[in-house]
């Protein structure tokens, strides 16, 4: 009877995963979808812990304090993370609490290793040895590399690379699937099991360290995929139907999001994992006035313009996420409204170091959903619009994308701004974006460069509209 229920559990918490995750796909249902998501988890977890029977011994769960010991703590530290942290530091805490969903994945491979080993009375099973080793690898893999994209993303650890450096990546991971192999046909030598943890861990360092570090976000996905298919691994080997369906969802929307992201951005995996650009992302292009003279605009004249315009659209980018000035852009957007100004929000899916990160970014500062734009319906509204503000943008709103087919960012789509009667862009100085190239943008005739870091420029523009 308990068993049923606690099948009915599992059946409920896989529902609540899929429900979430679709809810998750819309801003206006994410937060929602999120809590469904973790009521869904906590039935699992709660019915596991309390009506969860071994089917050997008979024995229910009874290290109460041990289990509940480490929810209190790990939910303790999980809360106060969560409240504290950034908006721009967000891609750095998923990498930190995936990395800890890796070490789960491995922890768990270990011990259920030693447990099989320990039972020299039955005929070890090469294949549950099999699920052992690939999540281990995998576990481990995901664990050292979210742990050197967390310290890369917080500026701790510095990018890595020597010649030859995929080709010894390759053979250590090589190693380490073949060492799996013969320990799967031969699963009594179980040093080698440690021998393995040691090449993986080693694999997910190497292989992370040389990418550029705004790359990372594309990384921390794949990383995710990773350590979802780590925790479907402990699904199989506990037969655990509710850990299989919330590994195998991890798993998958991990690998959707990497290829997204990377056709968002119109480069491959490859390029991103061997690295092309990205890497060297503060370098200034050959010289910042190469493409001739670029217009600068007062803070009063930008006022000005705003204010008798009557459709604005303002594009946020990743200088805008680093100024935290959402609070600020807000503002701006609810003082031109009430001036009779129509404001609209142009988000590219691919602007600032995340996927969403504007949408996040202006949700939390109560930006109204339905002002933001995607894309596509950007673009047909910008020939239209009067002034394009341009908030700490570079890479989504450059032409070259369009133009250049020799440019590193041919091919990516961009927010076609300069259909719009005029362009302003704010940024603090003349230096490239995360691809670290020029934009002809900033030299067209009818764009004006207004210089400053973005929430004190956006506070004084409000201050000097309310005056105008
Ligand atoms: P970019 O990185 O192209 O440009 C950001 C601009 O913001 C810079 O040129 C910088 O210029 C300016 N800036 C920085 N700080 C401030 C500040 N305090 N105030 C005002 N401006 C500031 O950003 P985009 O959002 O246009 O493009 C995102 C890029 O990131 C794309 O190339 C995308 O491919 C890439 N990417 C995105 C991912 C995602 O998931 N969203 C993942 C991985 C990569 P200055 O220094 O002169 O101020």
């Amino acid at each position: 009877m308990t068993q049923d229920i606690l099948t009915i559990c599992y059946l409920i918490a896989s529902i609540t995963f899929i429900l979430g995750l679709k809810m998750l796909s819309n801003p206006a249902s994410a937060r929602k979808g999120n809590s469904v998501a973790a009521l869904g988890m906590s039935i699992a977890i709660l019915g596991t812990i309390f009506l969860y029977k071994n089917d050997e011994t008979g024995e229910y769960l009874n290290n109460y304090a041990w289990i509940f010991g480490g929810l209190i703590i790990g939910g303790i530290i999980g809360t106060l993370a969560a409240k504290k942290v950034q908006m721009t530091a967000m891609p750095e805490m998923v990498s930190l609490f995936n990395g800890m969903g890796g070490a789960c994945a491995a922890l768990i491979s270990l011990v259920e290793f030693n447990h099989l080993a320990a039972e020299t009375t039955v005929v070890i099973s090469h294949s549950k040895v099999l699920i052992i080793v690939v999540g281990l690898i995998i576990g481990s893999v995901s664990f050292a590399g979210s742990m050197i994209a967390w310290g890369k993303l917080n500026g701790r650890v510095k990018d890595l690379s020597f010649k030859g450096q995929n080709i010894l990546n390759l053979l250590v991971l090589a190693l380490a699937l073949v060492l799996g192999a013969y320990l799967v046909m031969q699963p009594h030598h179980s040093l080698l099991l440690y021998v393995i943890l040691l090449l993986s861990l080693l694999y997910g360092i190497f292989f992370v360290l040389p990418i550029g570090g705004a790359d990372m976000p594309v990384v921390i996905s794949l990383l995710n995929s990773f350590t979802g298919v780590a925790a479907a691994c402990g699904g199989f080997l506990y037969n655990n139907k509710v850990m299989l369906t919330g590994g195998i969802l991890v798993g998958a929307a991990g690998t959707l999001l990497t290829i997204l992201m990377c056709k968002a951005m119109n480069r491959s995996l490859k390029n991103v994992l061997i690295g092309s650009f990205g890497g060297n992302n503060t370098a200034v292009s050959s010289g910042a006035t190469s493409q001739g003279h670029y217009k600068e605009i007062s803070l009063s004249d930008t006022a000005m313009v705003m204010s008798y315009a009557s459709k604005v659209m303002i594009v946020p980018g990743y200088g805008l996420a680093v100024a935290q000035a959402q609070h600020s852009c807000h503002e701006l957007e609810k003082i031109l409204t009430e001036k009779g100004v129509e404001v609209r929000y142009a988000i590219h899916p691919v602007a600032g170091r995340m996927p969403g990160h504007m949408n996040v970014l202006l949700a939390e500062a109560d930006v109204n959903y339905e002002k933001l734009l995607e894309m596509e319906q950007a673009n047909e509204e910008f020939s239209t619009t009067d002034v394009v503000l341009i908030l700490g943008a570079n890479d989504v709103v450059n032409p070259a994308a369009k133009t250049d087919p020799a440019s590193p960012i041919y091919g990516m789509p961009i927010l076609d701004v300069e259909l719009a009667k005029t362009v302003i862009v704010n940024k603090r100085s003349m230096k490239p974006g995360y691809a670290g190239i020029e934009n002809e943008l900033f030299f067209k005739p009818k764009t004006s460069m207004l210089f400053g870091d973005a929430k004190k420029v956006l506070q004084d523009l409000c201050a000097e509209i309310k005056n105008t």
